[in-house]
């Protein structure tokens, strides 16, 4: 490590990958730092929406075959209706499924930035024209200057929380929880599975991969997870004969609520924020699209500072569709105009060969659960009505973030 970069980007998961491979490709010296030792693992489904693949294989080449897990790719979700059973969204769309180890440590190689792991942001202050980093590596504190700092760092943002802490006030935090069986279950591998059932928290989701069965629930931070994990399980038991022979792992970490409240942070003075940090996140928990492009983004805005132009106005700009296709992913009307994330040519025909009463018990249940599980989470709901409103009515949201 040298004491002096052009940038300083913090944490090697796809948005901050995306960000050094921009500035390296620029000829800046780039500096690379995680608080694990890589690889490392991340609560994911590992599911390579078409956007994030075509992002990878133009910036960073294919995916290496051994970061690929079993099946190939996802087929789409399948979501689960307790009074009617499981309706398949089969996508017509390549979407194959990762481990996020193998997956995140080839995009941090590959991006040519000097990568040190084990290295653990821990302040920044701005002097004049610079930013002076302190990190903790392994057992020591290190100072580095940057021109600019790019926080990557994820859900919970030390960035954030280090330069400007309010970011954070009076949003809603979750703890999203999934664990892996060894074992049996009456489940169709290609898909993701959500269920539509109260009581479960938020997003209660299975999936398989390489064989291993995935169960996890999303439950905001204040209310005990256990129980409702409890009941998941034993739903499964119930309805899809699951039988567990052992416990392989468990993965689990914070979620910030900030795409429905429409509170993004894309940065302040000379640090940039992307990703899920920024509050970046797309319906079904699909974000590694909006990270690498976030990202790249700020890559790009670094760029252009160092040419003499204000950075953090350029990324503003260049960032707000992002924050748009972010706020579309909660508004019922523009789900229903536009194809999901995990993008398709067709809209998937879900509803065939249901009777309209059927039709009649999905959407209440659809409702029921919505409106008591996802809307009842601190202020989302209103924050959605008013954000829906206004780019119904005006044509635009209004992001005071990007303004
Ligand atoms: C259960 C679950 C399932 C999901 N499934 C999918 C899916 O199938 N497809 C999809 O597209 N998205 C999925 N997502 C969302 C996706 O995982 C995230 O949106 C994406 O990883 C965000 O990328 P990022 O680069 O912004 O942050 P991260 O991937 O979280 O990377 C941030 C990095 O910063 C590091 N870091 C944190 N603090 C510091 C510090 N102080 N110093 C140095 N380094 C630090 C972290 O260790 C981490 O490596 C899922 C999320 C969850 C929780």
């Amino acid at each position: 490590m040298k004491e002096s970069y052009d940038v300083l980007v913090v944490g090697a998961g796809p948005a901050g990958s995306a960000a050094a491979r921009k500035c390296v490709g620029e000829g800046l010296k780039t500096l690379l730092v995680e608080k694990h030792k890589l690889p490392r693992r991340k609560a994911c489904s590992g599911i390579i929406a078409n956007k994030s693949y075509n992002y990878v294989l133009e910036n960073f080449g294919p995916i290496p075959e051994d970061a690929h897990g079993k099946p190939y790719y996802n087929l789409g979700m399948a979501f689960h209706f307790p009074s009617v059973g499981t309706v398949f969204g089969k996508m017509e769309c390549y979407a194959p499924y990762v481990w996020r180890d193998k997956f995140d440590y080839f995009l941090a190689k590959k991006s040519g930035a000097d990568l040190e792991d084990q290295t653990r942001f821990i302040s920044a202050k701005e002097n004049g024209d610079k930013v002076e980093v302190t990190l903790a590596q392994r057992k020591d504190t290190v100072k580095v200057d940057a021109r600019y700092v790019i926080g990557a760092d994820g859900a919970n943002s030390h960035v954030i929380r280090n330069i400007a802490p309010e970011a954070y006030e009076g949003i809603p935090w979750a703890f999203a929880i999934q664990k892996y069986y060894e074992g049996k279950i009456d489940a169709d591998n290609r898909f993701l599975y959500g269920f539509l059932v109260r009581g479960m928290g938020p997003f209660p989701w299975l999936n398989l991969k390489d064989d291993q069965i995935i169960v996890g629930l999303a439950s905001p931070l204040e209310e005990k997870w256990e129980p409702k994990f409890e009941l998941l399980l034993n739903y499964l038991k119930k309805n899809f004969g699951l039988e567990i022979k052992r416990e392989l792992a468990t993965e689990g970490c914070l979620a910030n609520l900030m795409t429905p409240l429409n509170r993004f942070f894309p940065g302040r003075g000379r640090v940039l924020i992307a990703g899920e940090a920024m509050g970046l996140m797309h319906q079904g928990d699909e974000g590694i699209s909006c990270a690498l492009a976030s990202g790249g983004i700020a890559g790009e805005a670094v760029i252009r500072g160092v040419k003499g132009e204000d950075a953090l106005a350029v990324y503003k700009r260049l960032v707000k569709p992002e924050m748009e296709i972010a706020l579309d992913q909660f508004n019922p009307f523009r789900i229903i105009e536009s194809s999901s994330s995990f993008s398709s040519p067709r809209r998937p025909k879900m509803l065939v060969g249901f009777s309209l009463r059927e039709k009649a018990r999905l959407m209440r249940d659809a409702w029921d659960f919505v409106k008591n599980e996802l809307l009842a989470v601190g202020g989302i709901g209103s924050a959605v009505l008013k954000n829906t409103l206004r780019r119904q009515i005006l044509r635009k949201y209004r992001i005071p973030a990007a303004d």
